[in-house]
């Protein structure tokens, strides 16, 4: 492993950007495959395409609803399993691995990254002053307290089953789809605001809004793997706080236990002191930075193959259970 002094900042960076770009390619692949099995699904195309898996990442109510069927012993989710599969990994990787998960893979964070270096280059980008920031940070967490509430504690085993098996979640995917391809007005506002608003204001919707990050964030606060600064060779040049995505105070404390931290790692070696910002784990001050998105893309693909080999990552919904059920797409409301 590369001791963190000889691993330059942008060996780094780019390491970051290639994993986040595979698996954005990876990601919108998946949405042209999904959308040509829609059109499948629903006699407008007359090719046929796999429905696949992996778009279930992109429904984590249902995810949470699964988790906590798992948990009552409901057994694991044979309508959504990926979308478990891929919950489940994002949160043992944030309780490991710090937000590895929101640093390394998730495509939306890489989006809001890119929107933020556009935005400085075109100098639009600002930050929040901290009296605004620091309640609009709460947001995200509000809105994960309230799903929290209601399908934690709220619902029973009843009502989850009753949730699991409605032609509702069955749909979920596809009213997905139709959310993104034909917003009603309000909702294509609101996503023409949060898009053109990442360019100005840093990650707004992970900073602000996204309450899978929140929860995510929360879990990685008892994370084994720290960022670690040592005041006595800090010469408090600051250089970790300009580079830093989430914007955290780092000159202001030892250890970097906080929520916001992604484990980009892009401070460590942006830092001119050796051995003064360090990847710490317990026992060990100063372990190579790579080990973290190493054991997160590890973690992440282990999760995978389990699933996959185990019979945890395929649906049990025939392809013709999907057609009958997409054919109403918009007759089927909530339950
Ligand atoms: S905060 Fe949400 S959208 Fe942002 S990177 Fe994390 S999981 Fe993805
Ligand atoms: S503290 Fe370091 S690792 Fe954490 S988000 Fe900031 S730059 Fe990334
Ligand atoms: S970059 Fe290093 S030396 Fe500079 S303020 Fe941060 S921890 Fe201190």
């Amino acid at each position: 492993m590369i001791p963190n002094n000889q691993l330059s900042h942008t060996m780094l960076s780019r390491l970051r950007l290639f994993c986040q770009s595979l698996f954005t390619f990876f990601c919108l692949y998946t949405g042209w495959q999904f959308y040509n099995f829609y059109l499948y699904a629903t006699d407008t195309g007359k090719t046929f395409t796999p429905r696949p898996p992996a778009v279930e990442a992109f429904l984590p109510i249902g995810a949470l609803v699964s988790v906590k069927r798992l948990i009552l012993g409901d057994g694991y989710d044979t309508i959504h399993p990926a979308g478990l599969t891929i919950f489940i990994a994002a949160l043992l990787i944030a309780l490991l691995l710090r937000k590895g998960f929101c640093g390394w893979i998730c495509p939306v964070g890489f989006a809001s990254n890119l929107a933020e270096r556009a935005g400085k280059k075109m100098r639009i980008s600002f930050s929040l002053p901290a009296w605004i920031d620091l309640p609009l940070l709460s947001l995200k967490y509000l809105l994960l307290g309230f799903f929290a509430y209601l399908i934690l504690w709220q619902m029973d085993r009843a009502s989850l089953t009753a949730f699991h098996y409605s032609s509702y979640n069955l749909i979920s995917d596809a009213k997905m789809l139709h959310f993104f391809l034909q917003p009603s007005i309000l909702a294509g506002s609101i996503m023409l605001f949060l898009i053109l608003i990442s360019f100005v204001l840093k990650n707004f919707w992970c900073r602000y809004l996204c309450p899978y990050g929140g929860l995510l964030g929360l879990l990685a606060l008892v994370s084994p793997f720290q960022i670690k600064r040592a005041p006595e060779t800090c010469i408090d040049c600051k250089k970790c706080e300009q580079i830093c995505p989430a914007s955290i105070r780092i000159t202001n404390r030892k250890t970097v236990r906080n929520a916001e931290c992604i484990g980009c790692l892009e401070c460590l070696p942006v830092c001119p002191a050796k051995d003064c910002l360090t990847l710490a784990v317990p026992g060990k001050r100063n372990t190579s930075p790579l080990l973290l998105p190493v054991l997160v893309l590890g973690l992440f693909f282990l999760c995978y193959f389990m699933a996959k080999f185990t019979g945890h990552w395929q649906t049990q919904i025939t392809t013709d259970g999907f057609r009958e059920f997409y054919q109403q797409v918009n007759s089927i409301g909530h339950p």
